[in-house]
């Protein structure tokens, strides 16, 4: 079998080991890891599997399908989901031990309805998005309390998530949630889990891990902001195609549509199949490069949707060589947030693009 054209290759021990490097650095009772959208990109199962490895305890999704499908893959680890249809059906996820985020009274009463769940009580304590509103929050506390008091379902965790907008913001946001706790506390309910952190908040604000954080990015070894450059993470993805034809241009020869690029002098160019249907940001053009045999070289012209060009200069390449897209620095790729640098973009949006024709190929 010949090398797959476009690929992804995933290390489950970068994961793992970042996973018990994070453990250290933001310590909590419990350690959730979110493998939400197949994983970041780096395929769920794969990225459960090595999250439980390093220590994590938990394995959070958005939604009830990415739920099921790790249930379906044989994960048996506890698994919060927390983004529902207003119609949501909880049935099934119930019956296989899905804890439910829960943001509002209707969904309170749905999981009751479909057979008494386990429930995250999801508040927002000021993102301004998901969990249940300030307006609303007196009457969802109630509601959940009244159904966890009369057996209809099992209050387990409170939940938020903060803006990282700054780090009083972050606090404030903590406040509201501590009083969120003090207020179920006096209806009689005390939930076993506590979390608001994501991978940001959980390195930086020992205060808001409570009993749990939740990390994502850094599972993968990306750092959540522009600070969180140096944590000792291994990117656990790489993205790689090879080289299909090398060609060499004269100075004033255009490359790609609309020729905003022409070469300046006499060059060599590799055509390397890989384009913005297969997660490549086309915002990146005129930004972005690539390595080649561990060096890095310019992407040139409009990065079209299966192809790009690299101008290689005078260096002696091959058709069928291997490019490295993104993935660990520390070997001459660009990193993923590098690209989302180049994209004006983030790494998150970088390494969850990747499209349906790349091949995923599960390392060591
Ligand atoms: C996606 C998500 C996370 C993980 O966030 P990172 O910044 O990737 O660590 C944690 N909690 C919730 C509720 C999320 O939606």
């Amino acid at each position: 079998m010949s090398t797959p054209l476009r690929r992804v290759l995933v290390s489950s021990s970068a994961i793992r080991r970042n996973v018990e490097r994070l453990r250290e650095l933001a310590p909590a009772n419990d350690t959730m890891v979110v493998v939400k959208a197949n994983g970041y990109g780096h395929g769920a199962e794969l990225a459960a599997r090595a999250a439980l490895a390093g220590g994590a305890t938990w394995i959070g999704v958005a939604d009830i399908d990415e739920a099921l499908h790790l249930r379906d893959v044989g994960i048996t680890a506890p698994v919060l989901a927390w983004l529902h249809a207003a119609d949501e059906d909880f049935i099934e996820a119930i019956a296989r031990e899905v804890t439910l985020g829960v943001s509002t009274v209707a969904h309170l009463n749905a999981v009751a309805r479909a057979g008494g769940g386990t429930v995250h009580l999801k508040i927002d304590t000021g993102l301004g998005r998901n969990g249940a509103g300030r307006e609303h929050l007196t009457e969802f506390l109630d509601t959940a309390a009244a159904l966890h008091e009369s057996g209809d379902l099992v209050v387990d965790g409170l939940m938020s998530h903060v803006s990282g907008t700054s780090r009083e913001a972050d606090l404030a946001q903590a406040e509201v949630f501590v009083r969120a706790h003090d207020r179920l506390a006096d209806l009689g309910v005390t939930p076993t889990h506590l979390h608001m952190a994501a991978s940001a908040a959980a390195i930086d604000h020992p205060s808001l891990r409570f009993t749990m954080v939740r990390f994502g990015i850094a599972a993968y070894g990306l750092a959540p902001t522009t600070s969180h450059r140096d944590l000792g993470l291994a990117p656990a993805m790489r993205f790689e195609s090879s080289i299909v034809n090398v060609k060499r241009l004269a100075a004033g020869d255009g490359v790609s549509y609309n020729f905003v690029w022409t070469a300046p002098k006499e060059t060599t160019v590799a055509l390397v199949a890989a384009g913005y249907a297969d997660g490549i940001p086309r915002a990146a053009t005129g930004h972005a490069e690539v390595e080649i045999a561990g060096e890095r070289y310019p992407v040139v012209g409009r990065i079209a949707m299966d192809q790009i060009v690299v101008d290689v200069g005078d260096a002696h390449v091959n058709a069928g060589d291997s490019v490295g897209i993104w993935g660990d620095p520390t070997d001459g790729t660009p990193s993923a947030s590098e690209w989302g640098d180049w994209a004006d973009t983030i790494n998150y949006d970088i390494v969850t693009g990747i499209g349906n024709r790349v091949t995923r190929i599960d390392i060591p």
